[in-house]
């Protein structure tokens, strides 16, 4: 799973596509979403 570096849109779009863009505000910056990002917001 992607998302726009931007707007957070989710990107169901195949990633390899060339020239794809974010279908709300057209961005080209993506990132990959990873689960082990929700370690750093873990409260205790
Ligand atoms: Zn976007």
């Amino acid at each position: 799973m992607y998302k726009c570096a931007i707007c957070f849109e989710p990107i169901r779009t195949n990633i390899n596509t060339v020239g794809i863009q974010c279908e709300r505000c057209g961005s080209k910056i993506f990132y990959k979403e990873r689960p082990n990002v929700k370690k750093l917001v873990k409260a205790r």
